[in-house]
């Protein structure tokens, strides 16, 4: 098909469709970001920051038919795609447009050793170039426009291809942009399945973004090393709430609600894994499975977007019904098949199954049981993956100390996933959730290479290093009494000083003929 058919997964209705960018096109969409990035990189970047502002109006402009389009296409509340992904992505503009032009200033490096100190050295920054932007359909707007603003601001090209379960939002995405008035070329979108990703990645990117699943950041980062090509992977989560004993109830339920039931679960930092205290275990069941029973299925869940999704959400549940897992409610998919109904499971066995050891990326909450915090923590842990935990406690301190125990990139106390939309904090996961960071300066720092320069602090300090060729006798005594003052403490390094300071003196008096 040379086509890619939007639908509205509610319906089945063909919203559009979307030429396929062929194969054989992207080498010549490569080319023309390269010629267009050559302009933008020079452009200072103040005034690449002024043009996200500009961009930002520019969104707020189209806010209601944005909604709707991501409403449309992917399914989800319309509240949702006002809440999750337009608001972050206004104020992801707001924070790198102001970020951007402090961060990329030249920094100062203080080398320690006074003798040293006679030159100085500063790191620079420099754009990567044309760089890939590869996106996921679950949030089809947020994730991709955030990788595309950072990588613009940086002074990078973009060619970006959304999830062929998302093109029309990413035809949206590109007509921001042109409507913003980026230079032609600096934005190109293609549309397209794995094959346009991996034709892409043949044309060697500076770098390579991509969020997605844990197969797929696997087969780039393969792709990719034989270029080697550096890549940041925003890979998939199995994500653990912890409630404390002290925990109150009503909040902790909330929470756990909203965590594992936004987006229907389709959130890479979804609250999939429930660890409960076993003395609280009963009472938490009972009114979480009362709440997730008020949940509305057309204000609040939205619809499965795509059907390889609901696939997994059916094998895990039948894996753990033939394991003999306790289904507090849901279950199944609703008898026309649009929606996964909220699920929570527990009870022996459970920590044997898919459905609490792989994502499910659905409405699905395994719930297991704790004695000590050690068991929790040790629970929490033990999982391939390591993108977001929760910790639910009246103590803030304690909750900390938990935090800091937790094998992940984010932990958040008394709140679940919504980090992954704040600009200001790096966002990324260890083990198989992935590597590098999104947002914040350090997710900035992911688009332009470091430039270290080295130099005399004036240039009557020009001198021939003292490492440099003859080597002699005198030469070794000198760095013999050097390292020796690297040893010991304050004392001792005081009474070094004198020999070193007649090795260093007899040192400067040798004839250092070449
Ligand atoms: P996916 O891996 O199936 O696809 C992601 C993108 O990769 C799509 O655009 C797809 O066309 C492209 N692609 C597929 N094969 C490719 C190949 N060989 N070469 C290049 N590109 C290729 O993922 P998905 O189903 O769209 O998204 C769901 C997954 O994404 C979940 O695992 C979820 O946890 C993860 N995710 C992670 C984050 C995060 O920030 N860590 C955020 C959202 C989603």
């Amino acid at each position: 098909m040379d086509q890619i058919i939007s639908r509205n997964p509610r319906t089945g209705e063909v919203l559009k469709e979307i030429p396929k960018t062929k194969a054989e096109a992207i080498p010549l969409v490569f080319e023309r970001a390269k010629r267009a990035q050559s302009v933008w990189a020079n452009v200072p970047v103040k005034d690449r920051a002024r043009k996200l502002l500009h961009l930002r109006d520019v969104l707020v402009r189209h806010v209601d038919e944005l909604s709707k389009t991501i409403h449309l296409e992917n399914g989800k509340p319309e509240a949702e795609a006002l809440t999750c992904e337009i608001l972050p992505a206004v104020e992801l503009l707001s924070y790198f447009a102001t970020l951007a032009p402090h961060a990329l200033r030249d920094k100062k490096i203080k080398l320690h050793n006074p003798l040293l100190r006679y030159r100085k050295s500063i790191l620079t920054y420099w754009p990567l170039g044309t760089v890939a932007v590869i996106a996921p359909w679950n949030y089809p707007f947020f994730l991709a426009f955030g990788d595309i603003v950072v990588a613009l601001v940086t002074g990078n090209a973009v060619v970006f291809k959304p999830s062929e379960h998302a093109s029309l939002v990413g035809q949206k995405i590109q007509e921001l942009f042109d409507e913003a008035g980026f230079a032609v070329d600096l934005l190109q979108t293609v549309f397209g399945e794995g094959d346009i990703g991996s034709a892409m990645i043949d044309q060697k990117p500076a770098k390579i973004f991509f969020t997605g699943s844990v197969r797929t950041g696997k087969a780039i980062m393969k792709q990719a090393s034989q270029h080697l090509t550096p890549v940041t992977l925003e890979l998939g989560g199995k994500d653990a709430m912890i409630v404390l004993p002290d925990a109150d109830l009503d909040y902790a339920t909330s929470a756990a609600l909203w965590g594992g039931f936004t987006n229907s679960g389709q959130v890479c930092a979804s609250t999939e894994r429930l660890i409960v205290p076993e003395k609280m275990a009963q009472e938490f069941v009972a009114l979480l499975t009362k709440k997730i029973q008020k949940l509305s299925a057309e204000s609040d869940l939205g619809v499965c977007t795509m059907d390889q999704q609901k696939a997994v959400y059916e094998d895990h549940l039948q894996e753990a019904r033939e394991k003999g897992v306790q289904f507090y409610c849901g279950g199944s998919l609703t008898e026309n098949r649009t929606r996964m109904i909220p699920t929570l499971v527990g009870g022996i066995g459970i920590e044997g199954t898919k459905i609490y050891q792989e994502e499910t990326f659905g409405p699905v909450i395994a719930v297991t049981t704790y004695k000590t915090l050690q068991e929790a923590i040790q629970k929490a842990n033990d999982s391939r993956y390591g993108l977001l935990a929760s910790v639910i406690t009246s103590n803030i301190s304690l909750g900390e100390s938990v935090a800091r125990e937790l094998q992940v990139g984010s932990v958040m106390i008394n709140e679940v996933a919504f980090s992954a939309g704040l600009a200001e904090t790096p966002w990324g996961g260890v083990k198989e959730s992935g590597f590098g960071r999104k947002h914040s300066e350090l997710g900035l720092l992911e688009f332009v290479n470091v430039r270290h320069i080295n130099k005399p602090r004036f240039s009557f300090l020009t001198f021939k290093s003292f490492w440099w060729f003859p080597y002699t006798s005198v030469q070794t005594s000198f760095f013999r009494a050097w390292i020796e003052m690297g040893r010991g403490g304050f004392f001792e390094k005081m009474s070094k000083i004198p020999h070193f300071l007649w090795c260093f003196v007899k040192f400067l008096k040798t004839d250092r003929r070449y």
